[in-house]
């Protein structure tokens, strides 16, 4: 008991002189607390909401929203926050689940509100499209140029729920924005830098629909717009056909897929596995993908290299 009160009593020692000077020196009211459905939306809320705003992440660094199954961790970082910010076009098929087990009331952003979506490709794979995904290719944030909208909507959305703070969510989203179009500037120029015949690449899912779209280049993919679907044997024969014929060389796996079915397919069509490229999930702090301009500069980097092989 003795030892007890001891401990308690230093603890309200040294809390008081604490709790005194916060409430001296500083205003600013408890942050904005917001939890985002992946690590990409993550980062970008941070950038939106800088020192206002706590984020956590749900689908983490290095992982793979498609086939996630929320935890108890989850449901609480979830019941803790004012606002969800999600991606929306079928990328999260567990989250609606996840918001009414846990009856969640905050305000609910879908960063991808008013993209316009991409039809998934791949009509031509004959194996089982079970997963939730109806028609739209759900990896709009390949394109930074949607990103400006998702990056708007973030804005409104914390505006939404923290009215004192949206001069600053403004000003914070103006910035970034410059930022994405000096990328998208930069990107563009990368590319075209490039003969057309060697704008070709192999990945492991169809993640970068919106990519190859807005840079004009060609991305074919054993597996379609969802991980969590099987690849045929078919699809995979005939993608090594095309390897071979086309003499393709840049061939790359993705930072939260496993790395099996690009690796054993590119040893059939006997060409080397390029670096990782990051298509659905941030690198872990310290990795070259941590935040999404840093896996932006990086992938165009990496693609590049990879096409001049071509
Ligand atoms: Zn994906």
């Amino acid at each position: 008991m003795f030892k007890f009160s001891t401990t308690v009593a230093l603890v309200v020692a040294t809390a008081l002189p604490l709790a005194a000077s916060a409430q001296t020196t500083s205003t600013t009211p408890a942050k904005l607390s917001v939890t985002a459905s992946f690590s990409i939306l993550a980062d970008l809320t941070r950038a939106v909401g800088g020192d206002r705003v706590d984020v956590q992440t749900l689908v983490g660094a290095d992982q793979d929203a498609h086939v996630f199954e929320p935890s108890p961790l989850d449901a609480k970082k979830l019941l803790q926050a004012k606002v969800l910010v999600s991606n929306g076009l079928g990328f999260e098929p567990w989250l609606g689940k996840l918001v009414k087990s846990v009856s969640y009331s905050g305000i609910q952003a879908v960063a991808s509100k008013g993209v316009k979506p991409m039809e998934a490709e791949g009509d031509d794979h004959d194996h089982d499209h079970s997963h939730a995904h109806g028609a739209a290719d759900p990896h709009a944030w390949q394109d930074p140029t949607n990103v400006i909208t998702y990056v708007r909507n973030i804005s409104a959305a914390l505006s939404q729920a923290d009215p004192t703070g949206a001069p600053v969510y403004q000003a914070n989203s103006a910035t970034y924005i410059t930022q994405l179009r000096q990328f998208d500037t930069w990107a563009q120029a990368q590319f075209a830098a490039l003969p057309e015949a060697k704008r070709r690449v192999i990945t492991s899912h169809d993640a970068f629909g919106y990519f190859a779209k807005h840079y004009k280049l060609r991305f074919r993919a054993p597996q379609g717009i969802s991980s969590e679907a099987e690849a045929s044997a078919k699809d995979v024969a005939a993608l090594v056909r095309q390897i071979k014929r086309e003499k393709t060389k840049a061939v790359f796996f993705e930072n939260m897929s496993n790395p099996k079915l690009i690796t054993q397919l590119a040893a059939e069509a006997g060409v080397k596995v390029g670096p990782a490229l990051y298509a659905d999930a941030l690198s872990a702090p310290g990795q070259p993908g941590a935040t999404y301009l840093e896996m932006m500069r990086y992938n165009v980097n990496t693609l590049v290299a990879g096409m001049q092989q071509n």
